[in-house]
């Protein structure tokens, strides 16, 4: 009798925590919460976004309509394919950039997570011949050389956004494997195999960039980490306890 009314007790729990309808996916509840953190952190600012790929439908991600990060509700969230077309056809503008994200997740199967930005710390990497590298261990993620695209070489002279499928394309080809990569006069583009994760790493490849500046404007030689250190950090705890933070920060 007892192990009959706590199975049927355990049945109304699983029930209810995880109801087979929710108006809003819980996927599209974090993406607008990264939205939210990113924006409060400082990586966006009324420009750059954030997307998330659906685990369940692989040739499908989330990304907000065009507009602010830390304005962006649920209703705002729009589902594309990998053509960067909305599943919807009565939806709303998109970010005439979002052919970053469509391409990217086309090459990259193990990309489930993408930020954009304009952070400004790490604009002068991508003008400067002075490489980005971690120089703090919350960046080890960073794979050296950080590479850098040239919208020139893709298709001469731009106003530099990636309007088309092809400049995606080429966006992602200097990307290749590698887990972030700096955008010349623009700004970056970051990956990872989880939202909470591609928060933390855009979060940190800003603050190593904006460090890498002060170590250099010191004056002395400056000691960045080895690769092997590097390596040995670059898993962290996949920034859950810095989510947990932002997320109280925000809400
Ligand atoms: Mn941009």
């Amino acid at each position: 009798m007892r192990f009959v009314i706590l199975a049927l007790a355990g049945c109304v729990v699983a029930k209810g925590q995880t109801p087979v309808k929710k108006s809003v996916p819980p996927l599209v509840q974090e993406l607008v919460l990264a939205n939210h953190i990113l924006a409060h952190e400082g990586v966006l600012d009324a420009y750059g976004h954030v997307s998330v790929r659906d685990p369940k439908d692989p040739a499908h991600f989330w990304l907000a309509r065009h507009m602010a990060a830390g304005t962006v509700t649920a209703a705002d969230i729009i589902q594309y394919d990998l053509d960067s077309k909305p599943v919807n056809a009565d939806a709303s503008a998109g970010y005439t950039e979002r052919f970053i994200h469509g391409e990217i997740y086309r090459a990259r199967p193990d990309v489930m997570a993408i930020v954009h930005c304009h952070a400004p710390d790490v604009i002068p990497f991508g003008v400067s011949s002075v490489p980005l590298r971690p120089v703090y261990h919350m960046a080890g993620f960073l794979e050296v050389p950080v590479p850098i695209f040239e919208i020139r070489d893709a298709a001469g002279l731009t106003d530099m956004l990636i309007r088309t499928p092809e400049l995606g394309k080429a966006l992602a080809q200097t990307l290749g494997a590698k887990p972030a990569a700096l955008m010349r006069g623009h700004g970056a583009v970051v990956v990872a195999d989880s939202l909470h994760v591609v928060v933390g790493r855009a979060y940190y490849m800003n603050m190593n960039a904006r460090l890498e500046m002060q170590a250099i404007s010191l004056g002395g030689s400056v000691t960045y980490l080895d690769p092997v250190e590097a390596q040995k950090t670059g898993a962290q705890d996949g920034f859950e306890r810095a989510w947990n933070y932002w997320k109280s920060q925000v809400k």
